[in-house]
């Protein structure tokens, strides 16, 4: 097969994603995963129970409808209607996606031309980068800097050129927690709508903002019709395995991602769209006490990493928080969280590896906060004996 390698080079580098490496590291040393994002108690017993019930009545235990189950797409209409004012037909403006992951895949490949530019925040989430290459489009980083981590937006305004296709925006973000502002929203929406861009929102966060509110991008004037919003079933009801997500926009924009969707997985998850269903119907305060848990945990872990002697940037969304660890004498996020598992039991993720500019997350460390309280108090204790080692 000669010299030439078997990946192409559209993925070449991109190896295993640092989620699965630093998962398959603390298995290996029996540390505690504060790293890849997955809670680790299962969402509410009434979902799971949606979930068996569907399987044993025989519902979705066959290919479901390409779009998604019609109680799903229903479902996901009255959600965008009843937490944002938006109005989406299930029929023509929703559809069902193997989490937001493929979501995302099938979004960038069917609206991206070869050569086209995409502007995505940095550090941006591991899929975003390979799935602009599969596109073989060229992402265009705007850097997100500490200690603020907000976008400055003279400077998306210089990133846009002629070749500039799409925006591919996170918020809540991933891994720096920065939720954006409405006045930054309208700004985005201003220059999408004078350069007449497409806007891409991955939203799988929206029901974890601890200061504010979500509002998504859809609803400024001017932006349903460009933007496609992007979410998932993962996070908010903490069932991260059954990989249920979903694009709401404008029926052409639905069909050509659905047309993209199609040849990637053509349906997933039968039995879980139903139970999905009847999640995202569940009342407020399901709601509320979920975002409440997660901020006390939150909370938790950031006094602990603090004591611990880590710099800590307090998110304002997500369930991440990202630290800094120069004032433990360290420089290199990717060294760290190597060692880190042998050095003290404890695993945790390099903002490094979401950046093109590297140098700008270098000495950043993520870890997740959805665990049980005890864990996150045993992991903080862990990590208190950095300091000493
Ligand atoms: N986008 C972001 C920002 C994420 O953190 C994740 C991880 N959940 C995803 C997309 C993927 O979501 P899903 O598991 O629904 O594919
Ligand atoms: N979204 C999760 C995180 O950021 C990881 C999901 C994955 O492993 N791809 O931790």
């Amino acid at each position: 097969m000669g010299a030439r390698p078997l990946l192409n080079r559209r993925l070449a580098g991109m190896g295993t994603t640092i989620f699965a490496e630093m998962s398959a590291l603390a298995v290996a040393t029996g540390s505690i995963n504060l790293g890849q994002g997955f809670p680790d108690t299962d969402g509410p017993e009434e979902v799971r129970e949606a979930a068996v019930r569907a399987l044993r009545e025989g519902k979705g235990n066959q290919y479901p409808p390409g779009p998604g189950i019609p109680e799903l797409r229903q479902a996901i209409a009255e959600h965008q209607q009843r937490f944002y004012g938006l109005s989406y037909d299930p029929d023509t403006e929703v559809l069902v996606t193997a989490g937001a992951t493929e979501a995302i895949a099938a979004t960038l490949l069917a609206l991206l031309e070869p050569g086209d530019e995409v502007i995505a925040f940095e550090p941006f989430y591991d899929s975003y980068a390979a799935c602009i290459a599969m596109a073989g489009a060229e992402r265009v980083p705007l850097t997100l800097r500490a200690p603020d981590f907000r976008p400055d937006l003279d400077e998306l305004r210089s990133l846009i050129t002629p070749r500039t296709r799409l925006l591919l925006l996170n918020t809540p973000h991933n891994p720096t927690g920065t939720v954006l502002s409405p006045d930054e929203l309208r700004v985005i929406a201003e220059l999408a709508v004078e350069h007449d861009l497409l806007v891409v929102t991955d939203e799988v966060y929206e029901h974890l903002v601890f200061a504010g509110t979500h509002h998504p991008l859809a609803a400024l004037p001017g932006m349903r019709e460009r933007t496609v919003s992007i979410s998932s079933a993962g996070k908010t009801f903490s069932f991260t395995g059954w990989k249920v997500g979903w694009v709401t926009a404008r029926p052409e924009l639905v069909a050509a991602v659905r047309t993209a969707k199609q040849y990637l997985t053509f349906v997933s998850a039968g039995p879980f769209q139903y139970a999905v269903a009847e999640a995202l119907r569940l009342p407020d305060s399901y709601f509320d006490t979920f975002r409440a848990d997660l901020t006390r945990k939150r909370d938790l872990l950031s006094a602990g990493l603090t004591a611990a002697g880590f710099h800590v940037f307090e998110p304002q969304g997500t369930y991440f928080i990202t630290t800094d660890i120069t004032p433990l004498g360290e420089q290199d996020g990717i060294d760290f969280c190597r060692a880190l598992p042998t050095r003290c039991g404890v695993v945790a993720i390099p903002n490094a590896v979401f950046y093109d500019n590297t140098e700008a997350g270098r000495s950043h460390v993520r870890f997740t906060f959805c665990k049980q309280d005890s864990v996150l108090q045993e992991a903080v204790e862990r990590l208190a004996k950095l300091r000493s080692s």
